[in-house]
């Protein structure tokens, strides 16, 4: 082979490797709502998939950008939800600036990694004045970036959907104003579980809204995906910002057989998915182990079940992802050498980028 020859033919692989490397965010710009779907700025659909950071407020030595960084790297996370604990004591309720130095640690973190971040009002009851007060002021400061989505009320336990709708309306009125467009949670009732008492009555007037559903695979099965299925059908935009595959009460062996149901539901249907909790708490469904470092770099020992189950699922979809990227990559890249006629006076590099691709798509059927 030229020299040439040889050059562009590397030259393919440089372009297309620069495509893989893409973040989320520059992948995909910013979010908006279309129907049921999240879709990115060209208007396609997409899967957010990631893991939620523990409340902040008892595992606060895991929120910085380190442990970001390494989530979207290692886990090939797309979204990180920073969860910040709204009622015990020593969480926002009573330390309102260490927790927002918290929280901002992990958002400037995402946007450093490129990948998508959720503010989570993470509270079991309304509070109504400090969510408008927080909100305005995130949405202030971030209500420009594609990075961040507001998820603003994790889990109600007792209140109404009349009342949590009026809540909901009031933090969304705070946000709209100094942030027109970035996606905004809504919290179902009753632990993000009555969904259809949601679709039978959204919030009308706003843009870009979606409603949560949260799920734990040993407790919760085709009940609850029957609720959502009636939602969807009514038009009713859900994100799974919480679940996993233990009981609810977190602490229960893993049901496999359930939890990959639940999974194969929300891809088919488009819904974007989360898992709890990046903490370090001796219960299942804390990913880590106290040898875990504070910024990243786990190994699997380092790792429980339900985080060395929940790293394998995220990276397989990040590496289909990542192949189908190189595949397009690739294509496109040669298309440009095709028109410039250089490969088609080399049939070594012909045949060295077929045998790639060919090589590619048995990774994938693998
Ligand atoms: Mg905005």
């Amino acid at each position: 082979m030229k020299l040439k020859h040889l050059l562009f033919t590397v030259a393919i692989f440089l372009i297309a490797i620069g495509f893989i490397n893409a973040q989320p965010v520059n992948e995909n710009g910013k979010l908006s709502v279309k129907g049921t779907f999240l879709v990115n700025e060209k208007g396609n659909a997409i899967v957010l998939r990631g893991v939620s950071y523990g409340w902040h407020n008892w595992w606060p030595r895991f929120y910085n950008k380190e442990s970001v960084k390494w989530l979207a790297d290692d886990w090939k996370c797309t979204v990180v939800r920073a969860a910040m604990g709204v009622g015990p004591r020593g969480s926002y309720t009573d330390k309102k600036e260490w927790s927002k130095e918290k929280i901002e640690a992990v958002v400037n973190g995402a946007i450093e990694s490129g990948i998508y971040v959720i503010i989570d009002w993470h509270s079991h009851e309304i509070k109504q004045e400090e969510a408008v007060a927080f909100f305005a002021e995130m949405a202030e400061k971030y209500g420009k970036n594609p990075n961040v989505i507001y998820e603003i009320f994790n889990e109600p336990v007792n209140d109404s959907w009349e009342k949590v709708k009026n809540y909901s309306i009031a933090v969304i009125k705070a946000i709209r104003e100094k942030d027109p467009d970035n996606i905004i949670l809504v919290g179902s009732p009753h632990w993000d579980q009555d969904i259809h008492l949601v679709a039978d009555a959204p919030i009308t007037g706003y843009t870009n809204l979606m409603y949560t559903v949260h799920f734990y695979a040993a407790t919760h099965g085709k009940e609850l995906r029957d609720r959502s299925d009636y939602a969807l059908k009514k038009g009713i935009p859900i994100f799974v910002s919480e679940s996993a595959g233990m009981k609810a009460d977190g602490n229960s062996a893993i049901d496999y057989q359930s939890w990959n149901t639940w999974i194969d539901w929300m891809e088919a249907n488009k819904i974007s998915w989360i898992s709890w909790s990046i903490a370090d708490k001796n219960e299942t469904c804390s990913m880590l182990k106290v040898t875990a470092k504070d910024t990243g770099n786990w190994k699997t020992e380092d790792l429980k079940e339900s985080g060395i189950k929940t790293r394998e699922k995220l990276r397989e979809f990040g590496n289909k992802n990542s192949n189908l990227q190189l595949i397009i990559a690739m294509h496109k890249s040669s298309i440009d050498i095709f028109k410039r006629r250089y490969l088609l006076r080399n049939s070594c590099g012909n045949l060295f980028y077929i045998l790639s691709v060919l090589s590619i798509y048995c990774r994938i059927i693998k």
